[in-house]
C-alpha cells in the first residue's frame, strides 16, 4: 500500500487548484491564464486520519496556452514512475478535447490506477455534461469543484479507499 497520488491533466484544467485543497497550501501557482507546464510540485495531505503525498505534475505555469505533447507525455510518465494512484483531471467546462484523448491513451497503457475526475462541476447543468467523459473509457467520472469543495468529501473518501 503505498501513498502517493500524482495529478495529471492538461493545462487549466484546475489540478494547482485541486492540489492546494487537499495540501491547505498556497504552493501551488493558479492563474486564470493556461501555460506551458514546467516540472512537478510536492505536498503533504491528509484525509479521514490518512496521510498521503501529492504531486502537481504542473509545476510552474509559464507562457501561453500551448502545450507540446511532448510535455504531456512527461508529465504522465513523472505521475507513472513515481505515483501509487493517478488522478486524470478534465475539465467539465470544456468537455473532452484532443489532449485529453492522448493522455487517456497514455494512462491506459500504464498500468497504474487511474481515477478520472471531472473539475469544474459547480452546478447541476455541469454534472450532466461531464457524463461525457465517460467516452475516454477509464471508468467512472468523479465529479467535483476544486474550486468551492463540492464533491470533494465523496471523492476524497473513494480515492483513500483506491490508495
Ligand atoms: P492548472 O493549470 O491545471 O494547474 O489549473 P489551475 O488550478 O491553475 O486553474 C485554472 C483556472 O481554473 C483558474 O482560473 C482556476 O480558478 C479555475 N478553476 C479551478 N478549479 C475550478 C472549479 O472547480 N470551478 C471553476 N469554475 N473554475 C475552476
Ligand atoms: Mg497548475
Amino acid at each position: 500500500m503505498g501513498n502517493i497520488v500524482a495529478i495529471v491533466g492538461r493545462p487549466n484544467v484546475g489540478k494547482s487548484t485541486l492540489f492546494n485543497r487537499l495540501t491547505g497550501q498556497r504552493k501551488a501557482i493558479v492563474d486564470s491564464i493556461a501555460g506551458v507546464t514546467r516540472d512537478r510540485l510536492y505536498g503533504k495531505a491528509e484525509w479521514a486520519g490518512r496521510k498521503f503525498s501529492v504531486i502537481d505534475t504542473g509545476g510552474y505555469i509559464i507562457g501561453s496556452d500551448d502545450v507540446f505533447e511532448g510535455e504531456i507525455r512527461k508529465q504522465v510518465q513523472i505521475a507513472v514512475d513515481e505515483a501509487n494512484l493517478i488522478l486524470f483531471l478534465v475539465d467539465a467546462e470544456d468537455g473532452i478535447t484532443g489532449m485529453d484523448e492522448e493522455v487517456a491513451n497514455l494512462l491506459r497503457r500504464s498500468e497504474k490506477k487511474v481515477m478520472l475526475v471531472a473539475n469544474k462541476v459547480d452546478n447541476a447543468m455541469r454534472q450532466t455534461q461531464s457524463a461525457e467523459f465517460y467516452g475516454l473509457g477509464l471508468g467512472e467520472v468523479h465529479n467535483i469543484s476544486a474550486m468551492n469543495g463540492g464533491g470533494t468529501g465523496d471523492f476524497l473518501d473513494e480515492m483513500i479507499a483506491a490508495l
